[in-house]
């Protein structure tokens, strides 16, 4: 039987080291995940942290077309994940790269590993302004079309690269 493809938006953000290389390079990695194609990417932003101090977040949001389940989806991120905390300065050091799984065609999933639509899409801009460039039009399961969520991080540092 054929593997359904499913459209996946991944958010993909960094803040320590050289940000924007992180993030390239995430895109990078994504264009060779297994069952897979990368078919768009936004700009990169910077944003200023929402609950920390320090340096300003780079940030971007790709679009899949991927066969892979959703938790296989996010074991790959995860280990790309890990692969960019190799590279991290000093031991112990915060990670570097951050992977969320935004929205999954058009499913619901609760699962102690996995929420989609991830929960601070509509709350944050770094990842709400991203998706909306990808697809203005966008609606997300159980929230209903993105764009009526702007105004309310219009508020939140968001500088497009
Ligand atoms: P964080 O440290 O904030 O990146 O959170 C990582 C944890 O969030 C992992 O243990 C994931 O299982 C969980 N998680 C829940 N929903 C999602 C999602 N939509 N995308 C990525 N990770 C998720």
């Amino acid at each position: 039987m054929m593997a359904s493809r499913v459209t996946a938006y991944i958010g993909i953000g960094a803040n320590l080291g050289d940000a924007r290389a992180q993030v390239e390079q995430a895109l990078d990695s994504l264009k060779r995940l297994p069952q897979s194609r990368l078919t768009t990417q936004s700009s990169l932003f910077a944003t200023a942290p929402v609950d920390a101090v320090g340096d300003d977040f780079i940030n971007a949001v790709a679009c899949l077309e991927t066969e892979l389940p959703a938790q296989a989806l996010l074991e790959q991120l995860q280990a790309l994940e890990l692969a960019a905390g190799r590279e991290r300065p000093f031991r112990n050091a915060p990670r570097t790269l951050d992977l969320d799984i935004l929205l999954y065609g058009e499913q619901l999933i609760d699962t102690p590993s996995l929420t989609v639509p991830h929960p601070r899409l509509t709350q944050r801009a770094f990842v709400l302004i991203p998706l909306l460039q990808l697809d203005p039009f966008i609606v997300i399961p159980g929230a209903g079309s993105a764009h009526q969520f702007a105004p309310r991080v219009a508020g939140q540092g968001i500088r497009k690269l």
